[in-house]
């Protein structure tokens, strides 16, 4: 049931007329639930209010499946000048990217260039960069993209899905590497043959990640909002004394906040994916298809009006 509605939520979401509409009214009728702000000045005030609930942060400056070239570098750009930002405010705050962002659908250069400069610069200024994964068709390249970073830095970190077959194989793949990863079920719509259909596979693929690239020896940033999991992960890190400095949970601006506030409390690091900008349309959409009460609840804002 839960797939059939995602399924259709992003079916959709792809239509021309929905995304026409939903982008002209989306911010007033619910999206800023989601969405910190549409500029850096609005993103910045939720950002020093988690860091004062003891949350670090990572901002998305939000896009994707950029065709432009001028687009991926003004992307590019915003994110150099976002890194100065953090830096001058002082805010606890790393950055997230999209590699489709960058131009990975104009050139593999390109984007290696844009993305390049961002975690060259954010290295100058010690903060770190996370590569957030999207769709299946990007898997290699963007793994392929982290290794080809990884050459020259260390302050750069990967995503990896619990709902692809091929991860577990991914995960152990770059051990030596020690990567940072931020490991999550997956957001996109996937076919049978390269993700599990079932969620109760998807759960047991995320705590298997899990041990596997702690016990690698790789920092490991578990981003989900599932209770059982995070239980789970919990105990595994009392068990197996898993140190501060190897682990973090993550979780969504806006989503489960009083769990998110029961973590940083209990003293386990927690950091909050932040996203801000205009063209939030793409990561709105995501979120209301994980939920059908976010729909109802986007549904119930247009009919008050
Ligand atoms: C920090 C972070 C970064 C991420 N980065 C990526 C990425 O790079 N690539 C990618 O494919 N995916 C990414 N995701 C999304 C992820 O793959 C899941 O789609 C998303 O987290 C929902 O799954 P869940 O693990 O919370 O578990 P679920 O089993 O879906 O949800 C568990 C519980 O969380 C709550 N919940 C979950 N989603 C919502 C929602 N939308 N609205 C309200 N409540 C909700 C509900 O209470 C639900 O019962 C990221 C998620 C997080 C937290």
């Amino acid at each position: 049931m839960h797939s059939f509605f995602r399924r259709l939520i992003l079916t959709l979401a792809g239509n021309r007329l929905v995304t026409r509409f939903v982008s002209r009214y989306g911010m007033r009728l619910g999206a800023r639930r989601f969405v910190a702000g549409e500029d850096w000045e609005q993103a910045v005030v939720q950002v020093k209010a988690l860091n004062d609930s003891r949350m670090s942060t990572t901002l998305d400056y939000l896009g994707e499946s950029v065709t432009d070239t001028g687009q991926a570098r003004a992307a590019r750009d915003t994110y150099l000048a976002l890194l100065e930002n953090i830096d001058a405010s002082g805010v606890r705050a790393s950055v997230s990217l999209k590699l489709t962002q960058m131009g990975l659908d104009i050139s593999r250069e390109l984007c290696l260039e844009n993305v390049g400069a961002i975690v060259r610069k954010a290295a100058d200024l010690g903060n770190f960069v996370r590569i957030d994964m999207e769709g299946s068709a990007y898997t290699q390249a963007t793994i392929d993209i982290y290794r080809e970073l990884r050459r020259d830095f260390d302050n750069v970190g990967l995503v990896i899905q619990a709902y692809l077959y091929r991860s577990e194989e991914d995960v152990r793949s770059l051990a030596a590497l020690r990567p940072d990863l931020r490991l999550c079920k997956g957001a996109y719509l996937e076919p049978a043959d390269v993700a599990f259909p079932r969620k109760v596979d998807v759960d047991e693929n995320f705590k298997n990640l899990i041990a596997l690239n702690l016990g690698q020896g790789g920092r490991t940033a578990v981003a989900t909002h599932d209770e059982k999991i995070i239980s789970w992960t919990e105990a595994y890190i009392r068990e197996n004394r898993v140190p501060k400095e190897l682990y973090e949970f993550q979780m969504l601006y806006g989503i489960r906040p009083a769990l998110q506030r029961r973590l940083a409390d209990a003293g386990h690091p927690v950091r909050i994916y932040v996203p801000f900008g205009t063209e939030w349309y793409p990561y709105f959409t995501r979120r209301l298809a994980e939920r059908p009460a976010n729909v109802l609840f986007f549904l119930g804002n247009l009919l008050r009006r």
